[in-house]
């Protein structure tokens, strides 16, 4: 075994989180960094998201950091020459009276937070998305910020980037513990020990089980959620991502022509150390009938693949980003429910400074503070039905 190793920061976890944050620490330099991955970066839910960036905001402030995710990874993409990141617009719409008013909330709400949005009528949704059925639909609205990007290739762009700046990267040594030694953190793996003042966990569905065995008790609940990348007859042009609030599917457009649709929310915890990593036969059946319904030019699509992921939530379904101590040095970055791409960048780049200047207030909304230091029992509940940003909390478990 190679003898320990010093660092200032360890970085537990290079999904799009940890990696987003690594490189934004490398920007800001003066420290040694370690981002270290017990599998691969983007091995977790960043590897599987759908990419969608939309307008699932709760509050100004959440408002701006979706923006200025937006904005990094346009810029990134486009001084990298990345081709996953386009701006389509995205649509959410309704076949129900009565949800009309939820819709209409929404629409106000997106106009106070300076979110550009307007309504539309079912034709024109017609005219938007290619082949949609629209004969039951009552409208929808149309974000026209909207865009998607392939997060494993912005997963991959920050853990280079920030490697290329200095940090290191090391992946594939089995995790085997984190632990307190004298006034810092020892980092024990199979390929040797790695010592610094400071941790951050950023481990996607495994952070609640690693701080756990440091006794501490956070409220994230780990929960299944699956997508397909479908392959139409004819390739699909370029049209903004679409949600069916109701049947609960979306559907957008990927990069060849292809399309990657998925649902919302398991709300029960699952475990990950045995959850199953492919996509079940009800998932496909639904997306199969929504098509025939709902998108019937797509109906015949083959699908290329499919799978699950595991994203986390909280009981408030905000994000928890910020100091857990005491002990001294510890930090999360996680509990991102079902929206972590969106906001990893943005996030990324507060948190990078927070950790530098000691000065918290650009998270304060995702403070683990917030919740008492015992735990919350809570179950994860939808984030991606109309209303569901800011519902009241999940039944408790
Ligand atoms: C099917 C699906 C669709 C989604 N669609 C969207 C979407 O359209 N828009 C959106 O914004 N979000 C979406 N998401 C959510 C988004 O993918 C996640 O919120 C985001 O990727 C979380 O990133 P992360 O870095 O926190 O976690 P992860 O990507 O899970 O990264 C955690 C990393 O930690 C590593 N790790 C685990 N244990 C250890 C350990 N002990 N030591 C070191 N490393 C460890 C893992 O190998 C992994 O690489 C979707 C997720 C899924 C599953």
């Amino acid at each position: 075994m190679p003898p320990p190793r010093s660092f200032s920061t360890i970085v537990l976890g290079a999904g799009l989180a940890g990696s987003a944050l690594a490189y934004h620490l490398s920007r800001l330099g003066g420290r040694e960094i370690l981002l270290y991955d017990e599998a691969y970066p983007s091995a977790g839910a960043s590897g599987k998201g759908a990419g969608i960036l939309c307008a699932q905001c709760w509050d100004p402030w959440d408002a701006q950091v979706v923006e200025e995710t937006r904005k990094e990874y346009r810029d990134l993409s486009e001084r990298h020459h990345l081709g996953g990141y386009l701006t389509t617009g995205g649509i959410r719409s309704v076949s129900t009276v009565s949800l009309l008013p939820l819709l209409e909330e929404r629409r106000r709400m997106l106009e106070q937070l300076r979110v550009p949005v307007r309504w539309m009528e079912p034709a024109e949704i017609g005219g938007a998305v290619p082949g949609i059925r629209v004969t039951d639909l009552k409208g929808g609205l149309l974000t026209p910020g909207d865009a998607v990007v392939e997060p494993p290739e912005m997963n991959f762009l920050y853990a280079e980037l920030a490697q290329r700046a200095g940090v290191e990267l090391t992946w594939g040594w089995g995790f085997r513990g984190l632990r307190r030694e004298g006034a810092g953190w020892c980092l024990s793996t199979l390929g040797g020990d790695f010592h610094a003042a400071e941790v951050i966990l950023t481990a996607g569905a495994h952070t609640k089980r690693i701080a756990g065995a440091l006794g501490l008790s956070l409220p994230l609940a780990p929960y299944r959620t699956q997508a397909c990348r479908l392959a139409p007859e004819r390739d699909a042009p370029l049209f903004p991502s679409y949600h069916d609030t109701e049947l609960d599917v979306y559907v957008r457009p990927a990069p060849g022509g292809a399309l990657v649709a998925g649902d919302g929310t398991e709300s029960v915890e699952s475990d990950p150390m045995r959850y199953n990593p492919g996509a079940d036969f009800p998932f496909l059946a639904h997306v199969a009938e929504v098509f025939s319904h709902r998108l019937p030019l797509w109906a015949g699509a083959s699908v290329r693949r499919a799978w699950a992921g595991l994203c986390v939530s909280t009981p408030d379904r905000h994000p928890l980003v910020g100091p857990l101590g005491p002990p001294e040095g510890l930090y999360v970055a996680c509990g991102f429910n079902g929206f972590g791409v969106m906001r990893a960048g943005g996030l990324a780049a507060r948190m990078a400074n927070a950790l530098r200047t000691g000065n918290w207030d650009a998270l304060a909304p995702c403070a683990p503070s917030r919740f008492p230091r015992g735990g919350v029992a809570f179950s994860p509940r939808p984030g991606f039905t109309l209303g569901g940003e800011d519902g009241p909390p999940g039944p408790v478990r």
